[in-house]
């Protein structure tokens, strides 16, 4: 994903992808950790349209299926 300058400085930086994942696994909107070519570090999206579900949100659905 293309991030533009401005962006990137404003949003917060993540050293690893585990890291974000984390942070993203306790938000309560949907969010994506993706790695940012500018500054080599992972940030968040919200844009979530494509992107590979990661695991905790693969559970929580299934979860949900059940109910
Ligand atoms: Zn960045």
């Amino acid at each position: 994903m293309r991030t533009r300058p401005g962006i990137c400085r404003r949003k917060r930086r993540f050293a690893t992808e585990d890291a974000a994942l984390q942070v993203a696994a306790g938000a309560t909107v949907a969010l994506r950790p993706y790695k940012c070519g500018l500054c080599r570090q992972y940030h968040l999206t919200s844009r979530t349209k494509g992107m590979k579900l990661p695991g905790f949100e693969r559970e929580r659905r299934a979860v949900q299926g059940r109910a």
